[in-house]
This record gives C-alpha cells, structure tokens and sequence, in this order.
C-alpha cells in the first residue's frame, strides 16, 4: 500500500491523479491533500479519499473548509506552511507536486530533504531551483519520478540503460495553437485563441506557455536537471500530433522512443506505479489512423524558447527570473493588457536587466523572484 500525499489536487494534473487513483484502484492510501483555495472541491475530495490532513494556501479558504467540513474527521492546515508540513510528512511514500508556478519549489525542497519520493508535475521546481536542489540534495535524481509527459516517456526510455550510453535527449513539441499562423499574426491573437491547445487540456498558464514555446524552454531545462544531461545535449523538435513524447538517442546511434496518446492521465498513472504498469481502459493507440511528422522549431518566430536556453546556460538566479518574468507577463496577457508577442518581448528585457547571483541561496532565488516581479509590473505601467 502507497501512501500519497497530493499538493495541487485540485488543479488538472492533481484532479486526473485522483481519478487515476480512484478508477484503477491503485493500491494507495489518499493520506493527505492541498490545494490553493478551492475549499468547495477539496471538501468534496476530503468525502471520496478521506485523507487524514488537508491544507489550503489561501487562510480565508482554510477558515471556509473549517466551519463547512461539519464531522469529517481531517485535520486543517493552512499557509504555505500548511504545504511544506503535508510535503515533509515522514509517512508519505510518495509525495506528488502538482501545484502551479514557483510556489510549489519549497514543498518540493522539503519532500526530498526529507528522503520522500517525488511525483514531479511542478516544473518551476527543477527551473528554479535545480541548481539549489542539486547542492542540497545530491541524490535528488534518484528520488524524482516526473510527471510530466515529455520527461515520463525519457525516464522510461532510460530504464535499464547507463547514463554514459546516453548521447542525446529529444524532446517533442507540439507547436501549440499557432504553429502555421503566420509571424505578421502573431502580435494580434486573442488569449482565447492562445488557450485552444490542439492537443493537451491543460491549466491556462501552461497552455499559454506552450503558445510561445516557454513551455518547451522550461521542459529543456527540467529535463537537464531531472538527468543531468548537458543543455547542449538536449533537443527540441516539433511533432504536431503529440504520439511520439520525447525520446533519446545513444551512443551507438539507436533512437528510443515513448508513444502513446496525448492523454496525461497515462504519464500520472506510471509516476504511481514506476517501474510497474498497470493494465487501464483508456482509449489505445491506432498507429493505423496516424502519420507522424518532425521538424525543427522556428526560433525567431517564438523566442521563448531561446531565452530558455540562455537563461539555463547562464544559471544562477537567471531561470528565477526567466520564470518570474513569464509568469508575470502571461498574466498581463490573459487579462489583455500586453499582447501576445509581448510577453518574450518583457521576458528578454527582465533577463536583460536582472543583477544576477551565482550559486544562489533560497532568499536569492525568492528575492530573484520578487524583484523581477516587481521591475516588470514597473516596465509595463511604463510603456503601456
Ligand atoms: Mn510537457
């Protein structure tokens, strides 16, 4: 029996890990869940999987929880301390980080500082703060089963082969909504356009993160944290129909791959059950109805991915800002007030202005943050 804690579960990566818990009977126990401030859904959780702890960021929530959560026997936590306290929690086997942006760095700290296995679904944590994980963990790798598809299908692509053997990593995009719109289009997409993923349902962050390509940027950086695997080793190339996940090339010139349905509940289903499978009944591959297709991304026509790179071979506290900055100006741009092209503009010239640190601290890598925030909002207001 596994016991899984999971932080974000109200969120679409936590929602389907329940579901996947749930529907397969998977032999876990559900002991504690987190969320930012859903209290509604997470009551409604607390009744399916009776966890014995819960947490909610947001007090206001947690205070809701208390007064609507009558005779049910659960312990309330709240804060980010809430978070970090469920993450740490010594009974935990597994502790899933589903959380959205940065926020979900520290959880993750604390489960691997406490020796915890990791279901990774939160890439701000490697982005951020692979290089501070690295120092303070150093057996990290061994202890983080991602969620993520792209770096699911590499990490299954590496069971029982030796890192030497390991040439390069190739990871798939899928181009997002606006692979064939051309260049002179770009600046006047609407984020209801941006939000329409071809192939992915997904949070609003990440589907817009995909649009620019960011998101591809982030997953180069996580992917060479989570197998230490040199930025320069680790391509990207573009497969609009999201079958083949990501795959690795060895030494001796043979290519692995992982295909499979563009269905997350899939990659979620093996962080639960790694190295073991589990037969499921979701919809099965037709490789019959398929054509598979590759090409290299245009990097002029999406810079995101670009500033990933640069910001990853810098290091320090640069991917802090990187991901700041983008996470500001993605807001900026679902609310309609930058436009889309907008948001590699103010990411370059955040990274442009940012006073870097090397081998940055935790109040660094938090004050990276901050400060980048705080300079973008500044530019903007600014320049309109
Ligand atoms: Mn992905």
């Amino acid at each position: 029996m596994l016991n899984v804690v999971i932080l974000g579960s109200t969120g679409s990566i936590g929602r389907q890990a329940l579901e996947v818990i749930e529907s397969l009977e998977l032999d876990c126990r559900v002991t504690a869940l987190a969320a930012h401030s859903n209290y509604q859904e997470l009551l409604e959780q607390c009744h399916r999987f009776s966890p014995s702890r819960v947490a909610l960021v947001d007090e206001n929530s947690a205070l809701q929880l208390k007064e609507s959560s009558g005779e049910l026997d659960v312990e309330i936590l709240q804060g980010q301390e809430g978070l970090i306290e469920l993450a740490s929690d010594r009974e935990a086997d597994l502790v899933m980080v589903a959380t959205v942006g940065f926020s979900g760095f520290l959880p993750t700290l604390y489960a691997l500082r406490n020796g915890r296995k990791v279901a990774l679904a939160n890439k701000e944590s490697l982005v951020v703060g692979g290089e501070l994980l690295a120092r303070e963990v150093p057996e990290y790798k061994e202890l983080i089963i991602p969620v993520d598809s792209e770096h699911s299908a590499i990490y299954q692509c590496l069971q029982g082969e030796k890192r030497e053997s390991v040439k390069k990593l190739i990871l798939t995009a899928s181009g997002g909504p606006f692979l064939n719109t051309s260049p002179e289009h770009l600046p006047e997409v609407t984020p209801a356009q941006a939000l329409k993923h071809p192939n992915w349902a997904m949070g609003p962050r990440i589907t817009i993160d995909s649009a620019t390509f960011m998101n591809k940027g982030f997953e180069v950086l996580e992917a060479g944290w989570l197998f230490g695997v040199e930025l320069e080793n680790i391509e990207v190339v573009v497969h609009p129909q999201s079958i083949v996940h990501s795959l690795v090339e060895y030494q001796d010139g043979s290519v692995l791959a992982q295909m499979g349905t563009p269905d997350m509940r899939v990659p979620i289903q093996y962080s639960l059950t790694a190295p073991g499978r589990k037969s499921n009944s979701f919809p099965a591959l037709d490789l019959n109805s398929q054509s598979l297709s590759f090409h290299e991304p245009d990097t002029e026509k999406f810079p995101c991915l670009r500033l990933a790179y640069e910001a990853g071979k810098t290091g320090g506290t640069m991917p802090a800002c990187l991901n700041a900055a983008d996470e500001v100006a993605v807001e900026l741009f679902l609310k309609g007030i930058i436009k889309f092209t907008d948001i590699a503009k103010y990411v370059e010239m955040a990274m442009k202005e940012h006073e870097l640190v090397s081998e940055p601290s935790l109040e660094d890598i938090i004050e990276a943050d901050r400060v980048t925030r705080n300079e973008l909002k500044k530019i903007v207001a600014r320049l309109g």
